[in-house]
C-alpha cells in the first residue's frame, strides 16, 4: 500500500528519486531514530512570560528597602527638631522616605517594562524566523543515498548537519530559477 500520491523530486546530487523521502515523513514514522533526531523540526521559541506578581513584589521590596535606607540616612544627617510622628521620626525623613519609595518603585518597574518590551521584540523576530523555517522544513526532502537534504527546485544538496542553516536562511536557497522576462513598457 503506497501512501505517497505525488512522486518525490529528484535529488540534486545523484539525480535519482528512488531513495528520496519527505523529511517530515521520516521524522513522523520513526521519531526516535538517530536520523530523525538530526532531521527534527525546528523548535518554536518560548514566549516571554508577562510581568507578574513576583516582579511587582520584588519592585515593592526593593523600593521599601531603599525608602528605609533613605529615612535612616536622613535621620542621621538632619539636624531638624524631632516631631511627634511615628517613633519620633522627623518630617523630613518621612518625606525623603516617601519620595525615595516612589522614585525607586517607578524606576524598578520601568526597567522591567523596558526589559519586557525588548524581550518581546526578540521573541517576535525569533518567531517569524521559526515560522519561515518550519514552512521550509515541511517541504524538505532527504536523499538516503547522498545523506543530504534539499528543497524542491534547489540545485545543490545540503549536508544533514547544515539543515538548520538551510531552513533558517534569510533568503530562499539557490534555485534553478529562470530570470523573469523583462517587460517592455511603452509610455
Ligand atoms: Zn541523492
Amino acid at each position: 500500500m503506497t501512501a505517497d500520491t505525488t512522486p518525490s523530486p529528484c535529488c540534486p546530487q545523484c539525480g535519482q528519486n528512488d531513495m528520496v523521502r519527505l523529511v517530515s515523513a521520516i521524522v513522523r514514522s520513526d521519531p526516535e531514530s538517530p536520523l530523525a533526531q538530526k532531521l527534527a523540526a525546528p523548535r518554536s521559541p518560548r514566549p516571554v512570560p508577562e510581568i507578574g506578581c513576583a516582579t511587582l513584589f520584588f519592585g515593592t521590596m526593593v523600593s521599601i528597602s531603599a525608602a528605609i535606607f533613605a529615612v535612616g540616612l536622613t535621620e542621621l544627617t538632619t539636624t531638624a527638631p524631632r516631631t511627634s510622628l511615628l517613633f519620633g521620626v522627623r518630617d523630613t525623613s518621612v518625606f525623603t522616605g516617601i519620595i525615595t519609595f516612589l522614585f525607586v518603585f517607578v524606576g524598578v518597574h520601568g526597567m522591567f517594562v523596558w526589559r519586557q518590551a525588548r524581550l518581546n521584540r526578540i521573541f517576535r523576530r525569533a518567531f517569524v524566523a521559526w515560522h519561515r523555517a518550519s514552512e521550509r522544513w515541511q517541504q524538505l526532502f532527504y536523499c538516503a543515498r547522498c545523506d543530504g537534504v534539499f528543497l524542491p527546485g534547489q540545485t545543490t544538496l545540503t549536508p544533514v548537519d547544515q539543515m538548520r542553516m538551510l531552513i533558517y536562511a534569510r533568503r530562499q536557497p539557490s534555485q534553478a530559477t529562470v530570470a523573469p522576462p523583462s517587460r517592455a513598457e511603452g509610455g
